[in-house]
């Protein structure tokens, strides 16, 4: 157990974490930043722009994924923690990288609110805390118990992202990790002419050509009709699945001469990383020159287990407009912030994650402060 407590703890170090953490410091406060990449591989999703450059992230003309995820902390290695004096108070300001997955988050001291059972089992917290985030800090092994450790903070921003939900082609189910399972489509994902998650971000390499939307319902119209900045030319896959879209968009779907398949996928057709098409279960083959799959995401929540919040049908975070995180009674919850992807309701893109990202450190930090506006 360490024995600093910190002033803000930030969960996740991708756009959303990384600006959390350096506007938190910039207020002068005492930062930790939990990130599970090198422990865990849930490296954000940015990483996963392999060989295609992000072109819209503020200040880069085009980077890839992993050269965006090393710039990002590099930043957060530019503000080492420090010692200062406020008045008579000698104080911390800087920002502590660890690698670690959180794998639980503690209310150390409750307040007002009523004590759960973690709070009476985490009586050793000292006053000044609020939270205490075990994590796991060493790369998980197969049949290891975790190595665990525990941090404090009187504040935390969850910035932890989502994962995306990825194809069943080919899919391993007897093979451990999300990555050995889904080998196969993360061979091309990420890459220029593979697998695609986002329409937005990735549209632009395919004007004029023809695409493949795998989905089902609704959700993948959604894709299609942010396609139309880019194409005409669209199928929609289902992957042996019902299409299940609602009578008024199947409309529009005839209208813009939308082709639907519904026969199951049984193969990927590539060359090296180049997706080029898929071998279906009729035996037919068919060929594209771009893929995006929406099978919808799983949100890096798990250590959030046992707290009352506010989350939408996806599972992302409910905030007020300080990022604050909401109880089931809408109430803000003390010292709980959340920032990026992981939100409920905004854009999933690099530029909204640091928008946000800003508001939650600069909150996080505003709740620390001695002095508020007298209340009458
Ligand atoms: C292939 C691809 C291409 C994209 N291209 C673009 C683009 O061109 N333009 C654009 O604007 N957006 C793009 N996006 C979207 C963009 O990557 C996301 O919107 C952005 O990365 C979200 O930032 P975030 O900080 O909220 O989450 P993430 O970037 O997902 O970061 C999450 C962080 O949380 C950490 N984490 C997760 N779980 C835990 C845990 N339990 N404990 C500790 N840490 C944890 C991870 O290690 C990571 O550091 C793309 C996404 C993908 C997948």
């Amino acid at each position: 157990m360490s024995e600093t407590i910190y002033d803000v703890a930030v969960i996740g170090a991708g756009p959303a974490g990384t600006q959390a953490a350096i506007s938190a410091s910039h207020q002068m406060k005492h930062v930790l930043v939990l990130h599970a990449g090198k422990v865990s591989f849930s490296r954000g999703r940015a990483y996963w722009s392999k060989s295609v450059e992000i072109e819209d992230a503020p200040v880069f003309p085009g980077i890839i994924g992993p050269h965006f995820a090393k710039a990002l902390m590099k930043w957060l290695e530019s503000r080492p923690v420090v010692d200062f004096r406020l008045g008579a108070a000698q104080r911390k300001t800087g920002i502590d990288i660890r690698d670690g997955m959180v794998t639980k988050l503690i209310a150390c001291d409750a307040g007002s609110r009523e004590p759960t059972v973690e709070t009476r089992s985490a009586g050793a917290c000292p006053p000044r805390a609020l939270f205490e985030l075990e994590a796991s800090t060493t790369p998980i092994k197969k049949n290891a118990p975790l190595q665990l450790e525990r941090f404090r903070a009187r504040t935390v921003v969850v910035a932890a992202g989502f994962d995306d939900k990825w194809p069943d082609i080919e899919f391993q189910a007897e093979a451990a990790r999300l990555y050995k399972q889904y080998a196969t489509v993360f061979r091309y994902a990420g890459n220029k002419k593979g697998w695609h998650v986002c329409i937005r971000c990735d549209g632009h390499l395919h004007v004029n050509e023809h695409l493949a939307l795998l989905g089902v319902g609704d959700y993948i119209y959604d894709a299609a009709l942010g396609a139309q900045d880019f194409t005409d030319k669209i199928t929609i896959l289902t992957n042996g699945r019902p299409h299940g879209m609602s009578p008024p968009v199947l409309k529009q779907v005839a209208e813009r001469k939308i082709n639907v398949i519904e026969t199951k996928i049984k193969r990927h057709i590539g060359k090296k990383t180049d997706l080029l098409g898929f071998e279906m279960a009729d035996g037919t083959e068919l060929y594209f020159h771009g893929f995006l799959v929406d099978e919808g995401l799983i949100p890096n929540t798990k250590f959030l287990e046992g707290w009352d919040y506010q989350n939408d049908e996806e599972g992302l975070i409910v905030t007020n407009e300080d990022m604050q995180m909401l109880d089931s009674g809408g109430e803000p919850i003390p010292g709980l912030f959340a920032a990026g992807d992981i939100v409920s309701g905004q854009r999933n893109l690099i530029a909204t994650a640091f928008a946000l990202g800003q508001e939650a450190g600069l909150s996080a930090a505003d709740s620390l402060r001695k002095w508020h506006y007298p209340t009458e």
